[in-house]
């Protein structure tokens, strides 16, 4: 089935009064910041949101995305697929101030000069912020552990680990 295009931007107090929901797609050319910070996008954004108007009368979206990205295997440097899905409550607020007022279930989405936020912008940093930290394969799937090191030029590979050097190139692998 066809998925619908998400807007890039919506009026979250209006779509909260009228209960929007929305189940569609970011095209993937459009998901340009997540396509650098990877080693590409593989997949449309799928996203569910609805609107709807809380407990205290605050306006929220509630949602989930998933998306499928390339990454590069910090430890065989292999590019591997990786599906990342994250889940969200925003808030529309106006200014910073706002931002310490929401319960803490919720994060704030800045509400733009024409009254809308960014849904795109929104999601692809969340997107952005799941992406694991030091990318790696299972151990099953990666080839430093299966085929033991045969293409090997992985430094450190063949010497017996000197703690405290590894420790140093730990440190200054940090340090870049
Ligand atoms: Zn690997």
């Amino acid at each position: 089935m066809q998925k619908v295009k998400l807007p890039l931007t919506v009026d979250p107090f209006k779509s909260a009064q009228k209960r929007l929901d929305y189940d569609g797609i970011f095209v993937i050319k459009l998901l340009e910041r997540l396509t650098e910070a990877t080693e590409g996008v593989i997949s449309d954004c799928e996203a569910k949101l609805s609107f709807d108007i809380d407990a205290q009368g605050l306006k929220i979206v509630r949602g989930n995305a998933k998306v499928d990205v390339q990454l590069e295997c910090q430890r065989c440097w292999e590019v591997f697929p990786h599906h990342c899905e994250i889940e969200f409550i925003y808030s529309p607020v106006f200014n910073e101030d706002q931002v310490g007022n929401l319960p803490d279930a919720y994060e704030p989405a800045l509400v733009d000069e024409n009254g809308e936020i960014n849904l795109l912008q929104l999601i692809e940093d969340e997107l952005i912020v799941a992406l694991p930290q030091v990318a790696m394969h299972d151990e099953e799937d990666c080839k430093v552990d299966s085929e033991d090191m045969v293409f090997g030029e992985i430094p450190l590979a063949d010497e017996r680990p000197n703690p405290f050097a590894v420790l140093k190139n730990l440190k200054q692998s940090n340090e870049e």
